[in-house]
C-alpha cells in the first residue's frame, strides 16, 4: 500500500475535473469577501483502471424555485460519501463559524448549509456538492464522512488524495490538522491507518511510505529532510512528467517500511 497523494492529485486536472473545485471556491471569494468563508475540501478517490465520471459542481434552484428535471435532487447526501464507490472524485464544502472578532465588527455569515449537501451563498445562489458541513460540524463527523472512506480505499490498494482548498482564514489548517483538543483529518487518518494495519497484522503485511511536501508560492519543499522547513536549495523539489510515471515530484523522500 503506498500513500501516493501528490501523484493522485496531479492526475485530477488531466481529467478536467479539478477545475470545478476552483470555480466553486473562486465564486465564494467573490461573494463572501473576507469574512465568512467556506473551506472547500475536494476528496479525490482515484480508482484504477480509469477515473469514473462525477459532476463536481451542480447549481441547484434556491428556495421557492421548482427543481427542474435536469437538476435532480440527490437524496443520498452525506451517506453517499461512504457508499457511492462509482464516483471517484468528491467535493465537499465546510463553512467555519464566524469568529468573535468578525461578530464584534458586525459581520454576518453569507454562506449557509442546507440539508446535508447544499451550500448557499447569499439569498439566491445554491450549489449542490457531495456533502456540505456547516459551522457546527464536528471534526469526527468530517473525518468519518470524508476521510475514512479514502483511507479504507488506500488499504484496498487504491491511490487516495484529500485536498483542502480555500483562502487564508477559511479553515484549511483547522480541518486538516485541527487543534490539540479537536484533532483534524490528518491525525485521525494516521491513527486509523495504524489501527487498521495492526488489526490485519496476522493476515497481511502492509508497506506504508510517507512523504510530506509543502507547496507554497509555486515552490515545492520536502519537509521531512533535515531543516526542511527552512527555505534552502537542498530541499527544493520539482514537478516532472514522464510517459511512464505521469506527473510526479522528483526526488521526494519516502519514509517508512513494512509493518
Ligand atoms: P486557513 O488554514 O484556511 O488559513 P485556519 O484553519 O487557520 O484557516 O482557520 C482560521 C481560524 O478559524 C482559526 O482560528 C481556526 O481555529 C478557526 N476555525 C476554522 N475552522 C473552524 C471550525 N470549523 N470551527 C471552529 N473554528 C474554526
Ligand atoms: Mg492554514
Amino acid at each position: 500500500v503506498s500513500w501516493d497523494g501528490p501523484r493522485a492529485l496531479s492526475s485530477a486536472p488531466r481529467q478536467g475535473r479539478a477545475r470545478g473545485t476552483h470555480a466553486l471556491i473562486a465564486g465564494l471569494h467573490q461573494d463572501a469577501g473576507r469574512s465568512p468563508i467556506a473551506a472547500g475540501t475536494a476528496c479525490a478517490q482515484l480508482s484504477r483502471p480509469r477515473l469514473t465520471s462525477s459532476i463536481l459542481l451542480r447549481p441547484v434552484p434556491c428556495q421557492g424555485e421548482p427543481r427542474s428535471s435536469e437538476q435532480p435532487a440527490r437524496a443520498a447526501g452525506r451517506d453517499a460519501m461512504a457508499t457511492a464507490k462509482t464516483e471517484s472524485i468528491k467535493v465537499v464544502a465546510r463553512c467555519r463559524p464566524i469568529s468573535e472578532q468578525e461578530a464584534s465588527q458586525g459581520h454576518a455569515s453569507v454562506v449557509a448549509v442546507r440539508g446535508t449537501d447544499t451550500l448557499t451563498v447569499g439569498p439566491d445562489k445554491a450549489f449542490q456538492l457531495d456533502a456540505a458541513f456547516g459551522p457546527d460540524s464536528r471534526q469526527d463527523a468530517v473525518f468519518s464522512n470524508v476521510a475514512r472512506p479514502i483511507v479504507d480505499a488506500v488499504l484496498d490498494g487504491y491511490n487516495g488524495t484529500i485536498f483542502a482548498y480555500g483562502q487564508t482564514g477559511s479553515g484549511k489548517t483547522f480541518t486538516m490538522e485541527g487543534a490539540e483538543d479537536a484533532p483534524g483529518i490528518m491525525p485521525r487518518a494516521f491513527e486509523y491507518l495504524a489501527e487498521r494495519t495492526a488489526q490485519a497484522a496476522d493476515t497481511a503485511e502492509y508497506v506504508v511510505y510517507l512523504s510530506f511536501l509543502e507547496l507554497y508560492n509555486e515552490v515545492i519543499r520536502d519537509l521531512l529532510v533535515k531543516g526542511g522547513v527552512k527555505q534552502q536549495a537542498s530541499n527544493k523539489l520539482e514537478v516532472k512528467e514522464t510517459r511512464e510515471k505521469g506527473i510526479f515530484v522528483a526526488g521526494v523522500g519516502a519514509h517508512g517500511g513494512a509493518g
